[in-house]
């Protein structure tokens, strides 16, 4: 019999300890390029009460024929700290290993080699003039980065118990995204202006999904594709590359593809659809449009929906809040304000994104101005003036 345990020894550290009665040290061996570990210690049985997984980098920790099997969601930092018959003992540590600039056509970019599963975030720091990154819960082995370019003035490393913190003085300011790799984070810095950004826009619903109802029959669906279309027009003259979920009344995946799955996943389908094209093809900003509805009729005014829970959230509540302003002041009702909600097609897009609650369909007023071809332009317009501004 032999037991597993985990123990936490700081946010950067972590101890595998496997004991038991067996008879020999174990022999180690990688797979999958070190993302599986396998410690054969003879035949031994392994009481599953004492396999405390509790460290969010591992995917699981499996019995193999001859031993133990710990699997990784990315590649640690491991060293033996005691292998012999009867204790086995590896530390596993989580760290920043050094920067690199990358530089293409249009745009520069700091590469972060990482062992472990790291969880990024990025914020900007208007009144320091610094983009801040953080890596909790790692350690930084490199050295003081010596990055400059024309876009990346400064670089600045520092460690504490929490973690890695990267100060980034840049002529991008807040025109950054995060994007994750295994073993590897990229922070992009976007050059002014809307030509070369990837924008997808998502009119909300579609096909057998109407969304809201109005009052008189106005249906959700149709007015998100109206107004889509109208961004997509605007966006794609100022020279973005616009890529649309759907540009016709069907939902976020062919219909064949929708009609292979069972009814009751048609809705995660649909909105995964949706995600995949962002992220497949690097998306730099995901707006979903959509209008709402109160069941009671109380409700009405404009809202934009933000998520906390993506790495991008500092860049995802920036837009929001110029999209929430410049909707509120094109038409005119109730600022709502700015919500922090993990509505499934923003939490997993990884690009900065929002989903835009426009008006209230449910609201008589609300609903006749979405039947104006003069207010759906201002809307279309109010987004793209948002997206301008978000790039300035
Ligand atoms: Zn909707």
């Amino acid at each position: 019999m032999a037991e597993v345990q985990v123990k936490e020894v700081s946010p950067q550290k972590k101890l595998v300890t496997i004991q038991g009665s067996f008879g020999s040290a174990a022999t180690l061996k990688e797979f999958e390029g070190g993302k599986s570990l396998a410690l054969y210690l003879g035949p031994v049985t392994v009481n599953p009460a004492t396999m405390d997984l509790n460290a969010r980098e591992m995917g699981g920790i499996h019995l193999s024929g001859n031993g133990v099997l710990l699997s990784f969601r990315e590649l640690p930092r491991y060293r033996v700290v005691a292998n012999g018959p009867g204790r086995v003992q590896l530390e596993l540590t989580t760290t920043l290993d050094g920067v690199q600039l990358q530089k293409s056509d249009t745009r520069q970019a700091l590469v972060f080699q990482a062992h472990g599963f790291v969880t990024p975030s990025a914020a900007y720091d208007d009144a320091a003039g610094v983009i801040r990154l953080r890596f909790p819960g790692t350690s930084y082995t490199g050295s003081q980065p010596a990055v400059q370019s024309d876009v990346v003035q400064n670089v600045q490393v520092s460690s504490d118990d929490a973690g890695t913190t990267v100060q980034i003085a840049s002529t991008a300011k807040g025109r950054f995204l995060i994007r994750r790799g295994v073993n590897q984070v990229t922070l992009e810095l976007l050059p002014a202006g809307l030509t070369g950004k990837t924008i997808v826009v998502d009119a909300g619903h579609g096909g057998y999904d109407p969304g809201a109802l109005g009052l008189t029959g106005l249906q959700e669906k149709a007015v998100n594709l109206d107004i889509a279309l109208r961004v997509q027009k605007l966006l794609e003259q100022a020279g973005s590359h616009v890529l649309m979920t759907r540009t016709t009344d069907v939902a976020g995946v062919p219909a064949d593809q929708l009609n292979a799955v069972p009814k009751s996943e048609r809705l995660i389908t649909d909105l995964t659809g949706r995600t995949d094209l962002a992220n497949q093809n690097k998306a730099d900003l995901f707006i979903s449009v959509h209008n709402n509805l109160d069941p009671s009729g109380r409700q009405s005014g404009t809202a934009v929906y933000w998520t906390n829970t993506n790495f991008n959230a500092d860049r995802s509540l920036a837009f929001a809040q110029l999209a929430q302003r410049n909707l509120v002041n094109a038409l005119g009702r109730q600022d709502d304000g700015t919500k922090n909600n993990d509505f499934y097609v923003i939490k997993y897009t990884e690009s900065p994104s929002v989903l835009l609650e426009i008006l209230f369909l449910s609201d008589p007023t609300e609903e006749s101005m979405l039947r104006s071809d003069g207010v759906l332009q201002n809307i279309a317009q109010a987004v793209f003036q948002s997206v301008q501004q978000y790039y300035q």
